[in-house]
């Protein structure tokens, strides 16, 4: 199982404003770590770094303690599987939006997947069944069902890092909850790092970091955190 550590990153887009101050932090392996702070505070900035879209200035990025600059393209993206918030589907079957998360996933992926949503409970929580096309880019979906086959679809590759990219913020309290309630059990023993600007979205993290400016300002547990304010 791998950790995830961030060791005094400096990062800005231009080069007069530094976004990332010397930001340092570790998700043990097995652990779950939660990013909050406000927009713009540089947490998406923190999930480009950790996919390469952009290298930092100063610092490193370290997976299972190898730099990631010294991992190819593939097996980064094989390691982590990512949840954003507004998923993308196909015009296609439920089952297959599941299943192209495998590379070229055939019938028999199909079915497997299926078997393996099942299991995770993710596909009996959609009304419809696993065959119902969801419609372009998941039309006949709910937010939440729309959720459901994305993190299906990540989980098929079992990656040992998750990445939940304000995986519920779109969604309503009530479905936010539900929703979570999966996501804890999926994410059990995994190396989970999840950033949102809601504190709800992430309270099941083991510890929560509040980043401001670039930099963080606390850290802690959500029952910790919510006794500061
Ligand atoms: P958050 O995800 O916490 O809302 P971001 O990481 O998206 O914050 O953005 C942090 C800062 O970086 C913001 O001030 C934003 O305007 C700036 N920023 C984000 N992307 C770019 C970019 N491609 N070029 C220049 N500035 C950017
Ligand atoms: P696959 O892993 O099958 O190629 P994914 O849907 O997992 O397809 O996405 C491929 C890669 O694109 C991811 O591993 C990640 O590097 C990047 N990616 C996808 N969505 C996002 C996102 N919302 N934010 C940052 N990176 C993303």
């Amino acid at each position: 199982q791998p950790g995830i550590v961030f060791d005094n990153v400096v990062f800005g887009y231009e080069s007069e404003r530094m976004i990332l101050k010397g930001l340092s932090f570790e998700v043990p392996a097995g652990h779950s770590v939660a990013l909050v702070g406000p927009s713009g505070a540089g947490k998406s900035t923190i999930a480009r770094l950790l996919f390469r879209f952009y290298d930092p200035l100063s610092g490193r990025i370290l997976i299972d303690g190898q730099d990631i600059r010294d991992v190819t393209q593939a097996s980064l993206r094989a390691a982590i599987g990512i949840v954003p918030q507004d998923s993308v589907l196909f015009n296609d079957t439920i089952g297959y939006n599941i299943a192209y998360g495998r590379n070229g996933a055939g019938l028999e992926d199909v079915a497997s997947a299926a078997r393996g949503a099942a299991l995770m409970g993710l596909i009996d929580r959609l009304p419809q069944g696993f065959d119902t096309e969801v419609g372009e880019r998941g039309l006949k979906l709910s937010g939440g069902e729309k959720q459901r086959v994305a993190i299906a679809r990540t989980l098929v590759k079992n990656p040992p890092i998750l990445m939940l990219d304000e995986a519920t913020s779109a969604l309503d309290t009530r479905t936010e909850r539900d929703i979570l309630a999966t996501l804890r059990q999926v994410s059990a023993h995994r190396t989970t790092l999840s950033i949102a600007h809601r504190l709800s979205t992430i309270a099941d993290a083991d510890t929560i970091l509040v980043l401001s400016e670039g930099r963080l300002v606390e850290s802690g547990s959500h029952q910790g955190l919510l006794k500061i304010d």
